[in-house]
């Protein structure tokens, strides 16, 4: 999507060979043409799935699944975080390990809000090591309901989120995908599988 890179390139702030902010378009102040954009790429990406649900997490996941929810006519759930729960009859619960934040919390979903006959749409800012999505797929699970797919608006390649989660049989749909943020760049995957292809030629 030359969209979302042009902004990643523009805007987006390389703060390790781990993590990227993009806090000036997405996570903090919101871009909110760019959201519907990303928005409309998902429907299209996923219009031969049948979705009653999109679900995302609190807070970041919002403005992207909220946007697809909306060109889709459906309803968005996000998943709240909370530290460990005593009471749990009323909702589905599922512990996850943020390697970002380097903090475990519960992700929650009232139970009336997914329900068997669902077909839901996980949608996500990033994929990392997978631990999100594979934590609301469970939750999907264990409400009874079916996945849909997983859409994501930056996956870093370089991590195992995508093999993990294509490992688990799931469908997931970036829209960017980012091979490295080495040297405080950005290199998305196939401008480097590209410069790459080059490199070797021009080598032999
Ligand atoms: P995962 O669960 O796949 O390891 O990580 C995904 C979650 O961690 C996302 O929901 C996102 O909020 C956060 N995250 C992971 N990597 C990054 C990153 O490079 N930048 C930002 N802003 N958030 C990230």
């Amino acid at each position: 999507m030359q969209l979302l890179k042009e902004k990643v390139l523009e805007e987006g702030i390389v703060l390790s060979e781990q993590v990227l902010k993009v806090d000036a378009f997405l996570n903090h102040q919101v871009d909110p043409s760019l959201m519907s954009a990303i928005g409309k790429e998902f429907v299209s990406r996923f219009s031969g799935e049948t979705i009653t649900k999109v679900l995302t997490i609190e807070s970041s996941g919002i403005a992207p699944a909220l946007m697809t929810a909306a060109h889709l006519n459906v309803p968005l759930i996000y998943a709240r975080k909370q530290k460990s729960l005593t009471l749990k009859e009323d909702i589905y619960v599922k512990k996850v390990y943020s390697f970002t934040k380097q903090v475990a919390s519960d992700l929650t979903v009232a139970k009336k809000f997914i329900t068997p006959d669902d077909r839901v749409l996980i949608i996500d800012d990033f994929l990392a090591h997978g631990e999100a999505a594979l934590g609301l797929a469970h939750i999907i699970r264990q409400a009874d309901a079916e996945l849909a797919g997983i859409g994501i608006v930056i996956e870093k390649a370089f991590q195992n989120g995508g093999k993990r989660l294509k490992d688990a049989g799931f469908r997931v749909e970036s829209l960017v995908r980012i091979a490295s943020l080495e040297n405080q760049r950005v290199q998305f995957a196939e401008d480097y599988i590209e410069r790459e292809k080059i490199n070797y030629a021009t080598s032999v």
